[in-house]
């Protein structure tokens, strides 16, 4: 298949998965801020983050942001270390509403593929990701099991977690090895999983 006829697929799936309207009374740049504020680490639910992520300026994500705390979807939270900085935390609200979140037809239509077809649309779409974005110069975010920074092997030995973070010196959560980094570097291969291989 042509190259351009993959991209334009890509891109107007994007599109029709997003939605071009109001769903649940949100917009699809709304539904966009819910969903990356329900996968980001810690570290990364910023506003400059999600700028970064959704390859927006600040201003616009501080907008899309301003109107998510307004209608009660996320919570501000200051830094105790750093006042200016501050991290944004989905509500009960905004977690009840994610099922109705436009992209499901999309997320449905993946859970119909083989296994094995999911694991390598995955590491394809993966690797075009990293391209596009070293390309326009944008970070790859990505999550701890493939990251360099990634340390522990899940056993808690005497005063050590048993995950941690190398870059910010943080203990890691195991709900925390899934959630997205800013800060992630690739260098790690991926674990194989029983089951997606
Ligand atoms: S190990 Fe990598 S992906 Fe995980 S929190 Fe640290 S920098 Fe982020």
């Amino acid at each position: 298949m042509d190259s351009r006829v993959i991209a334009e697929l890509i891109l107007h799936l994007g599109r029709i998965a997003s939605g071009d309207g109001f769903v649940s009374g949100l917009t699809p740049v709304q539904w966009a801020g819910l969903r990356y504020f329900a996968q980001a680490n810690r570290f990364s639910r910023t506003p400059s983050a999600f700028a970064a992520f959704h390859g927006t300026t600040r201003g616009t994500a501080s907008q899309i942001i301003k109107g998510l705390v307004a209608d009660g979807y996320l919570k501000q939270t200051r830094s105790k270390t750093d006042g200016r900085s501050v991290r944004l935390d989905l509500t009960k609200k905004a977690r009840a509403f994610l099922g109705d979140d436009p992209i499901e037809a999309l997320v449905r239509a993946a859970d119909a593929l083989p296994l094995r077809v999911r694991g390598n649309f995955s590491a394809v779409l993966q690797r075009l990701l990293g391209s596009v974005a070293l390309e326009a110069g944008k970070p790859l975010f990505g999550t701890c099991e493939t990251c360099v920074h990634f340390e522990g092997d899940g056993c808690c030995q005497e005063g050590m977690s048993a995950y941690e973070c190398g870059f910010v010196k943080e203990a890691l959560t195991a709900d925390e090895l899934e959630q997205l980094c800013i800060n992630f570097e690739s260098g790690k291969p991926a674990p194989t999983r029983v089951g997606t291989a």
